[in-house]
């Protein structure tokens, strides 16, 4: 039930205004307690949906100990009964460990022997606060700058990624990790003051929000962002499988196809030029039959790679299938492509596999001018592939457009 808290500060007005109505501590605690509950069965629903995971098992346990931690906790209350209390709290300490573990683990590093220093020193610093029988403040203050410390070591796996400071997920796992260690470093300080609002047994008023209030939202928050972040790499990586040759790293069949397609509505619109190249490795064969399938694909990519380096960065590479190649050159007209055609031919040429063997390739352009009436990509790639075999029987290692 929400009561009016009980606060010290009476006389102060905007203290009564502004934190006075908020609930009481018990109610805060019990209210932390659902929410590292939603949050333990939410990372149990991902590590089911994904038991393989490194991260998402970090994550589910991690998610389990941090309720029962506070479970723990709040049962205890504030009597100081030295296992349960150090048990519960060391509990969530493990839990944020393992959390951030879970984070290394997304970003396929170990876990870290920092992590073990963490919750063994928090343990055994506890307990000994216990019987050496000093104040709860003490440990109030252990927990806060532990706490703080684990956040701040979420912060710098964060940060040291470029793709979590450039996604959603990952700026709203920095925001819930930042504020949730500013809470816990003002908490220190209220703590460190002797400042009853802040002890977890008296807190009230501006307290309860730094001791409860913000950790419960940002706890929710900054394990939301972890799953979010899992869901941004699942996306990413459905997305490059649809579209990414798994050999080359070039865009597959799939693209090129459907970006030929709008590249050709795009042209005929802007009434621009627009080239294809259809390409095939001469006497492929021979290279697989010479030197093992291995060798071929290594051949390919270097290949594959060679051709990407010799266009522009508009231009659109793929691997169309086997040892074939197409390549999609928006706005080039005939001229353009004889350039072009001319330079990739010529650092193949110098290309060597293995330093020794020399490769070549045939080529066929089409080019489709701003007055042709063709919108058909299988009929563009028809005239490319009757080209490349037109080269092909010319003697190979040349183009024909
Ligand atoms: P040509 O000059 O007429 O093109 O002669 P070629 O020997 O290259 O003939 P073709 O283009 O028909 O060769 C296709 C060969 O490429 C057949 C197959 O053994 C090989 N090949 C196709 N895909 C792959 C692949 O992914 N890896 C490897 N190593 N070889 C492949
Ligand atoms: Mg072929
Ligand atoms: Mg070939």
């Amino acid at each position: 039930m929400i009561k009016l808290a009980q606060f010290p500060y009476k006389n102060d007005y905007w203290h009564h205004y502004l934190f006075g109505r908020l609930m009481d501590a018990s109610t805060a605690a019990a209210a932390t307690l659902a929410v590292q509950l939603a949050v333990a069965l939410i990372m149990a629903g991902t590590f089911y949906a994904s038991s393989g995971e490194r991260c998402t098992r970090y994550w589910a346990l991690s998610g389990l100990l941090s309720a029962l931690g506070v479970l723990v906790v709040i049962v205890n209350g504030g009597a100081p009964r030295l296992m349960l209390s150090t048990v519960g709290n060391s509990a969530i300490i493990a839990g944020m460990v393992l959390q951030w573990w879970g984070l290394r683990a997304f970003y396929g590093k170990e876990r870290s022997p920092l992590g073990w220093i963490i919750i063994a020193g928090f343990f055994l610093w506890f307990a000994y606060s216990f019987v050496a029988e000093h104040a709860l403040r003490s440990r109030a203050l252990l927990a806060s700058v532990t706490m703080t410390a684990v956040f701040v070591l979420n912060l710098v796996e964060l940060l040291s990624k470029r793709s979590a400071r450039a996604s959603f997920a990952g700026m709203l796992a920095c925001s819930a990790a930042l504020v949730s260690a500013a809470a816990f470093i003002t908490r220190g300080v209220g703590v460190y003051q002797n400042d009853p609002l802040f002890l977890p047994d008296t807190a009230g008023g501006i307290g309860v929000v730094i001791v409860y209030l913000v950790p419960m939202v940002t706890t929710l928050l900054f394990a939301m962002a972890l799953m979010l972040l899992y869901f941004e790499r699942l996306i990413s990586d459905k997305h490059r499988m649809a579209t990414q040759d798994e050999l080359t790293g070039l865009y597959n069949r799939r693209a090129i196809v459907s970006a030929g397609q709008r590249e050709i509505d795009v042209a005929q619109r802007l009434r621009r030029p627009l080239s294809v190249a259809y390409i095939d490795i001469d006497h492929f064969k021979r290279i697989n039959d010479e030197l093992g399938h291995d060798a071929g694909d290594h051949v390919i990519t270097e290949i594959g790679h060679l051709l990407k380096d010799s266009c522009r960065n508009i231009d659109i590479v793929g691997r169309y299938g086997g040892e074939e190649f197409c390549i999609i050159f928006p706005g080039m007209d005939r001229e353009g492509v004889s350039t072009l055609a001319e330079r990739m031919l010529a650092s193949v040429r110098r290309y060597r596999f293995r330093g020794q063997f020399p490769v070549t390739l045939s080529m066929g352009f089409t080019v489709l001018s701003p007055e042709d009436q063709e919108r058909s990509w299988t009929v563009l790639m028809q005239n490319a592939d009757k080209l490349l075999y037109k080269a092909k029987s010319e003697g190979r290692d040349r183009y024909c457009i």
